[in-house]
């Protein structure tokens, strides 16, 4: 076997799409700027989780991707990642709106995901507005006239600004869906496929999920262009 296929089989990696790229097993086969890596040894990490070994090549190939992966195995920085280097790239003026979008089903998650943006983020200089239901609109709208390359939001109140006019997602050319299938089982899908409506076509989609079921793979094949599918463990 050759290391990727030991790799692969020592974490349960599995990955099926065209020429799928080998994982990076360890961070400097990231090739990521010095800066990201120092934040990434600050925190003490010392390698890749098998999820973001496996999908980070994809991503920064900007092709699109469904992973599979129970909770806790490092997606948040899985996304985080190839979204700060498309920043870094793009140079777009976060006053025209975000050039990321990340749904995620609560509001406690949609924060959680805030705080590794302003953690991981900084070196890269990246801004972050995060929008959710149970509080006013006011301020949040507020933080997002100031403008900001990430917006992480729950779907019902990004979908009640979106319906205000408050927020333009042309730049936008990445969309995450975070645990897709508590979105659904929460009954975010229209919510879900009116705010993709508003998302330029050519954008690069990634989305997460700890479980395969029809509902997720209907959307999945709605939303996603030729995705590589990851499947990290042995989830069905
Ligand atoms: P998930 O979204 O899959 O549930 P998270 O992204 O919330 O997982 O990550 C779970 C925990 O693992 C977080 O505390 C995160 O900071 C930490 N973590 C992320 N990447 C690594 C890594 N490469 N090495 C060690 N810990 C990591
Ligand atoms: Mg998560």
């Amino acid at each position: 076997l050759s290391p990727v296929e030991v790799y692969r089989q020592q974490h349960e990696v599995t990955a099926s799409g065209d020429n799928v790229p080998a994982p990076f097993m360890t961070f400097e086969d990231t090739g990521f700027p010095p800066e990201i890596l120092r934040e990434i040894h600050a925190a003490g990490f010392t390698s890749p989780t098998p999820i973001q070994a496996q999908t980070w090549p994809i991503a920064l190939q900007s092709r699109d991707i469904v992973a599979i992966a129970k909770t806790g195995s490092g997606k948040t920085l899985g996304y985080l990642m190839p979204a700060f280097i498309l920043l870094r790239q793009r140079c777009n003026h976060s006053q025209n709106g975000p050039t990321v979008l990340v749904l995620a089903p609560t509001r406690e998650l949609a924060t959680q995901i805030q705080d590794e943006v302003l953690k991981f983020g900084r070196a890269s200089r990246v801004s972050c507005t995060c929008l959710y239901g149970g509080a006013p609109k006011g301020l949040q709208l507020k933080e997002l006239d100031r403008g900001a390359d990430i917006v992480v939001a729950t779907p019902g109140r990004l979908n009640d600004i979106l319906e205000m006019k408050k927020i333009d997602f042309r730049q936008v050319s990445l969309l995450v869906l975070d645990e897709a299938d508590r979105m659904l089982d929460m009954g975010f899908e229209p919510q879900i496929r009116k705010i993709v409506d508003q998302i330029p076509p050519h954008r690069q989609t990634l989305m997460y999920t700890a479980t395969w079921p029809k509902e997720v793979r209907k959307i999945a094949s709605d939303l996603l262009v030729n995705p590589v599918q990851v499947n990290i463990g042995n989830v069905d």
